[in-house]
């Protein structure tokens, strides 16, 4: 899904990346840590609202981070 609809004003937004994110910043859940790794993670990217600016984060992978 690369299109939402902007909750606070109905426009059109748009998937897009964090320049220094890699295409999504990884976030973690520390429920996960282990000693070498960590699995219960997923990258996240923001959507934003073409109209009224506002800017909205989903998780790519979310069921991952359970
Ligand atoms: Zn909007």
């Amino acid at each position: 899904m690369n299109h939402r609809i902007c909750e606070k004003c109905e426009g059109d937004m748009v998937k897009c990346y964090v320049d220094q994110g890699m295409r999504g910043i990884l976030v973690k859940n520390a429920d996960g840590d282990k000693l070498f790794s960590n699995k219960k993670n997923t990258r996240i990217n923001p959507f934003v609202c073409g109209d009224c600016g506002w800017v909205e984060w989903y998780a790519d992978e979310p069921g991952k981070i359970r």
